[in-house]
């Protein structure tokens, strides 16, 4: 069995923060990011909200950076996934989907979330050609235009308020005629001339030919089916922690799957930290990412250096 100081499970920028600050601080640091390392980010086109970069940067090369600059600090790099997370305390034993063990003093959980999608027609071929998860990176590309935001949470809410800035229109669509976003939002939202809501109501298809025209609609109180022209479609009913291969272990999962973690990243098992998307409820931002992954990098070389 290979041994290490710490092993980080995940590419993205919670991982290569970590990393980062874990290697400085001379722990020996290993990620395992999977075959395409570096997340979420590696769909996003254009970043222009993380701090740093005059012009906007593209997901895959703000990732690229990271793990240069891992690799140039001296962390290795493995393209094996983790199957799974075994032990009660220091050491533990962290099994890759290919059989392989390693022995690591300190483990940092920074696996991210997927958007949750609607799993309806046509939505893989329009991701990237006006349909996105992602409000707050991709908005911007449909100022001037019309456009549907799918959800009944804060983010759809804030998300609606956020594209009213610059769209034309923006068409709020929510399954149900009740919202799980704060009243303060909502409020808001139902006094923006340039927000309509679209309630008791369900994406049933998205149309157009090469890129997003229109939506499908039905109400699902009426069971009528309409259609609403737009041009671009924001999915906002959530995400998805990856943390299945979790289950079985011993670290505390809450029940929408999210890694319980205090704020200083600590999970329920000492020496085992948790950043990033995998165990944020509110933020979900790369920057965010990147600042909780610097903490856990820090708390890790703390615990492994007492522990030596
Ligand atoms: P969320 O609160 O879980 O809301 C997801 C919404 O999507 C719900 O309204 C849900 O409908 C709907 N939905 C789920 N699956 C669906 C499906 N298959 N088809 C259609 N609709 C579906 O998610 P979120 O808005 O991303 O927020 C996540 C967390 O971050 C929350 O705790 C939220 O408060 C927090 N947040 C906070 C802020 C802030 O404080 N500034 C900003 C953003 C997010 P139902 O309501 O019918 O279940």
């Amino acid at each position: 069995m290979k041994k290490t100081d710490l092993l980080i499970i995940g590419a993205g920028p919670a991982g290569c923060s970590a990393a980062i600050y874990a290697v400085r601080a001379g722990l020996k640091t290993v990620i395992a990011g999977g075959a395409m390392p570096g997340g979420q980010l590696l769909q996003t086109s254009e970043i222009e909200n993380y701090a740093g970069f005059i012009d906007p940067v593209g997901g895959f090369d703000l990732m690229e950076r990271m793990h240069k600059q891992c690799k140039r600090l001296g962390v290795e790099m493995l393209t094996d996934e983790v199957a799974q997370l075994k032990g009660s305390k220091t050491p533990y034993t962290v099994v890759m989907a290919g059989g392989e063990e390693y022995e690591a003093a300190s483990v940092i959980i920074a696996t991210g979330a997927r958007a949750r999608w609607l799993g309806v027609p046509n939505e893989e071929k329009f991701k990237g050609h006006g349909l996105s998860a992602c409000a707050t990176c991709d908005g911007f590309f449909m100022r001037g235009k019309e456009v549907c935001i799918v959800g009944g949470g804060n983010t759809a809410f804030e998300d609606a308020l956020f594209l009213a800035q610059f769209c034309t229109k923006v068409y709020l669509i929510h399954r149900r005629d009740a919202f799980r976003a704060d009243q303060v939002t909502v409020n808001k939202v139902r006094e923006n001339p340039k927000i309509t809501l679209v309630l008791n109501s369900v994406v049933e298809e998205l149309l157009g030919d090469e890129t997003v025209s229109g939506v499908r609609i039905k109400n699902v109180k009426t069971n009528e089916t309409s259609e609403l022209a737009c041009q671009g479609v924001f999915v906002a009913v959530g995400a998805v922690p990856q943390t299945d291969f979790l289950k079985n272990s011993l670290v505390g999962l809450a029940d929408n799957g999210l890694v319980l973690a205090d704020e200083r990243t600590h999970t329920t098992l000492e020496g085992v930290f948790a950043a990033g998307d995998c165990a944020d409820k509110y933020y979900r931002q790369a920057v965010i990412a990147a600042g909780s992954g610097a903490k856990a990098g820090i708390e890790a070389a703390a615990f492994v250096n007492l522990h030596r």
